[in-house]
């Protein structure tokens, strides 16, 4: 009697929530990664963040959330790197906590190579180890403009210098394990200084390996850790073929380094102005890629589809490197929920957001 009540209920729960009891195993396959990439908060919104995390990202049903740290973390290895106001462990735990209840898996991004300044600002790195720069002769500008005569967007470290890796993979470890991560995010996009003629170590070398073999020691030294390599796409892709240009596409030569890197590397594919069908590129490559949107609904939803399609269509060999979708941010943590929660306008009120673009994809994707 009790096993047929039990199995009554059970038929029922069948009955009554069928999709809910459905949902995340198809989910899962359709679209394995469902990520969110964001600059880490600064301490005072690590509170309204989990809140966010809690509230609207768990629900939607992301499973993989990104924040860019670099220098935003008291580390203990390397305290000379931290910058002024930099996020406590205590802050951090908060953030991991939240994503282990939800199960979100929660992963650091430090800009290793490019992205070494911003502007008119140097980052921690080059600020307090000069040493490393790639372009040493290049000085700051005091206003920044693009273009510039020294073609300079970012600095770049030299990857061939001795005592670089020493330093940023101790930044690198220390914010993994207070992470708890199982993999890493090494930027590396948009690097235009690399190989320069001037530097006594890079110059003349072939860009492709240089950058290629940067990847691979970082690969290296993640796979020690059991830890797996997230990088930007862009560097791998002939901007000059493609028409895709020298910003989402390589027009200094790197991009034969899709050859060359290890297949274990997964890329995160930016494209903000078009469903450019790249993904399907890099899993002819054998490589692992996410599609990652910004600020146009309308593009997000047809990249969504896409993945979709390409995992649908592919090859029993390709679909497992189509692993999915991940909403980009590009403002601070603190900017983008005041947006998302309406306590400012963002975007001019225009449609063309990062959190209309977040919301509508996501909507997409819970319909699957
Ligand atoms: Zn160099």
């Amino acid at each position: 009697m009790i096993i047929k009540k039990q199995c009554l209920q059970t038929l029922l729960m069948w009955l009554i929530f069928p999709v809910a009891l459905n949902a995340q195993q198809p989910l899962d396959s359709l679209l394995p990664v469902r990520g969110f990439c964001i600059a880490a908060p600064s301490v005072k919104d690590v509170d309204r963040f989990v809140k966010f995390i809690d509230e609207e990202l768990a629900p939607r049903k992301v499973n993989t959330l990104i924040l860019r740290v670099d220098y935003n973390y008291q580390y203990t290895s390397h305290p000379e790197l931290a910058d002024s106001g930099a996020l406590s462990k205590n802050d951090v735990q908060k953030i991991v906590s939240v994503c282990k209840k939800n199960h979100i898996s929660l992963m650091p991004q430090v800009n290793l190579l490019g992205h070494q300044s911003w502007a008119n600002r140097t980052a921690k790195l080059l600020s307090v180890y000069p040493q490393f720069d790639e372009t040493p002769k290049v000085m700051m500008p005091e206003k920044y403009e693009w273009p510039n005569p020294d073609n300079f967007y970012c600095k770049s470290y030299c990857p061939l210098h001795p005592d670089v890796h020493k330093i940023v993979f101790d930044v690198v470890d220390e914010i993994c394990d207070v992470f708890q991560s199982t993999a890493f995010h090494a930027g590396m996009d948009e690097v235009f200084y690399l190989g320069e003629t001037q530097c006594p170590r890079c110059g003349g070398k072939d860009k492709a390996e240089l950058f290629a073999n940067e990847v691979r020691s970082i690969d290296e030294h993640l796979t020690e850790k059991g830890r797996n390599l997230w990088i930007w796409g862009d560097r791998l892709i002939d901007g000059k073929t493609t028409g895709l240009g020298m910003w989402e596409a390589s027009y200094n030569n790197t991009y034969r380094a899709i050859d060359m890197i290890p297949k274990d590397v997964v890329i995160c594919d930016w494209h903000y102005e078009r469903a450019d069908k790249t993904p399907v590129y890099f899993a002819m490559k054998g490589l692992n890629v996410i599609t990652c949107p910004w600020n146009k609904p309308e593009i997000a939803v047809m990249q969504t589809n896409d993945m979709v399609n390409f995992r649908k269509t592919a090859s029993k060999e390709m679909q497992p490197h189509f692993y999915g979708m991940m909403q980009t941010v590009w403002s601070g943590a603190g900017n983008f929920l005041d947006a998302f929660y309406g306590k400012k306008a963002g975007g001019n009120g225009s449609d063309q957001t990062d959190w209309r673009c977040f919301v509508e994809m996501y909507n997409v994707i819970n319909n699957l």
